[in-house]
């Protein structure tokens, strides 16, 4: 920042130097134009002066720091100091002028002389008239006596560079000093007050992220280890009863088969946790596809098929084959839980129905069951981790609390939004709405 400061005030200052440089050299040259013309007017009267007096000797004696001619009305020349076999001067503009008007001036290449050359001509009492001149570069050559002055510029330019180098640091010290750890902090510039509000906003934002996030965090840890040690421990129990032999023959079917179904939900679980956990990864993202979600549905339909017959629960799929850019994987999650949730809360008997379509270009599947329904005071905590209506009902028909927790973060993925209509006693119905592609 402080090298940015000191490039552009050290760039205005150098711009500064150059245009006022410039038009110091402008107006300077304008004016020893206007200061030769009033010389020569001036000494073109004192010459008609001493000529009325003196005659041409008069003029001889003037030596040669300006060119003098003196010309006849007719344009023929009487005297030049320098070019004394001249010829008409009645061509001359400034001459012309002088006949007509009294007195001429003008600048143009001189024929004689071939140079630029800045002329002044004035009608004497006897008609005649005197003509001063002397070349342009002479009042250049004024000019560039003052080039000792550019020295001067080159040391203001030095200056303005130090000023600017000094003007830059100071700027930029107190912002780099300014204390952003206290809330209090004051601003070193006003104009940075709302800055510096921000920062100290945001600081507050994300301190109380960061402690949300904490708190997410100890709460899923103290939920995971509840979870899996309620199973591990009757799986414990079991296996440490048959080691002893304390489980009668006629038991030992029935303890194994306890066994395995905790060791199931353990299983259930653990999966569970694998699928969220890559979900909260920070920069999870895998490779999108075209998936067709009906394509999907069916497949997950049909992996559901034989527990749906164990609750004699009947599918239903509708709709037709609509398309999203997404990861498969993740969908056929979302779609899994969905269902296996619709048969597991179902009612001995019930349907499910699965629909695919696409609604104002946007692609909707929901999954409807006539299933136990979920009380109203409940709907809004159901996707949260852990969170079961009926803990004991969840637990014995194997759930794991972290099925809708799976849907939520895999429609999040998908940019979809999650609609839930349920009826206690009716059935429930959750409608994802992808974004349109
Ligand atoms: P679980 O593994 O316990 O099913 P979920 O996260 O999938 O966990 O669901 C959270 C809770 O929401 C469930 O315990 C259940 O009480 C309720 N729930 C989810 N889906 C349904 C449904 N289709 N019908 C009734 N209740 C449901």
């Amino acid at each position: 920042m402080s090298r940015s400061i000191f490039r552009t005030s050290l760039l205005v200052g150098l711009m500064v130097l150059v245009f006022s440089t410039a038009l110091f050299f402008v107006l300077r040259y304008s004016q020893s134009q206007d200061e030769t013309y009033a010389a020569l007017r001036q000494e073109a009267v004192y010459a008609e002066q001493g000529l009325m007096q003196g005659g041409e000797d008069y003029l001889r004696s003037l030596g040669e720091i300006n060119r003098i001619t003196w010309i006849r009305p007719d344009g023929s020349v009487i005297f030049d100091n320098e070019f004394p076999n001249e010829g008409s001067q009645l061509d001359c503009p400034e001459v012309k002028t002088a006949l007509s008007e009294g007195e001429g001036q003008g600048i143009r290449r001189s024929g004689s002389s071939g140079v630029q050359t800045m002329y002044v001509a004035r009608l004497c009492a006897d008609g005649t008239v005197l003509r001063l001149s002397r070349p342009l570069s002479a009042v250049r050559t004024a000019i560039v006596s003052v080039t000792p002055a550019l020295w001067a510029v080159v040391l203001a330019a030095l200056l303005s560079m130090l000023a600017a180098f000094r003007a830059s640091e100071r700027i930029v010290r107190p912002i780099n000093e300014m204390d952003l750890d206290h809330a209090d902090a004051a601003a070193p510039y006003p104009e940075l007050t709302p800055l510096l509000e921000r920062i100290q906003e945001q600081k507050r934002t994300i301190a109380q992220q960061n402690a949300e996030r904490e708190t997410l965090r100890k709460e899923f840890s103290a939920n995971v280890s509840h979870e899996l040690k309620t199973p591990l421990t009757s799986i414990s129990g079991f296996a440490e009863l048959m080691a002893q032999g304390g489980v009668p023959p006629e038991k030992v079917q029935e303890f194994s088969g306890d066994i395995y179904r905790e060791s199931q939900r353990l299983i259930d679980l653990v999966n569970d946790i694998i699928h969220l956990s890559r979900l909260d990864e920070e920069g999870f993202e895998p490779e999108r596809e075209t998936v067709d979600l009906y394509d999907l549905a069916a497949d997950t339909i049909d992996s559901l098929r034989e527990a749906a017959a164990r609750r004699n629960v009947s599918f239903r799929l509708e709709g037709g084959h609509v398309c999203v850019q997404g990861v498969w994987r993740l969908l056929g999650e979302i779609v899994y839980n969905l269902c296996d949730n619709a048969v597991k809360y179902n009612h001995y008997g019930g349907s499910v129905e699965v629909t695919v379509s696409a609604i104002n270009g946007a692609a909707v599947l929901s999954v409807a069951d006539t299933g136990i329904g979920i009380p109203y005071e409940h709907q809004s905590r159901v996707f949260e981790r852990f969170y079961r209506v009926d803990k004991s009902h969840s637990k014995a028909i194997g759930g794991t609390g972290l099925g809708l927790s799976i849907v939520k973060h895999g429609a999040q993925f998908h940019h979809a939004e999650i609609q839930l209509e349920s009826e206690p006693g009716s059935g429930t119905k959750i409608t994802l709405i992808f974004p349109k592609e």
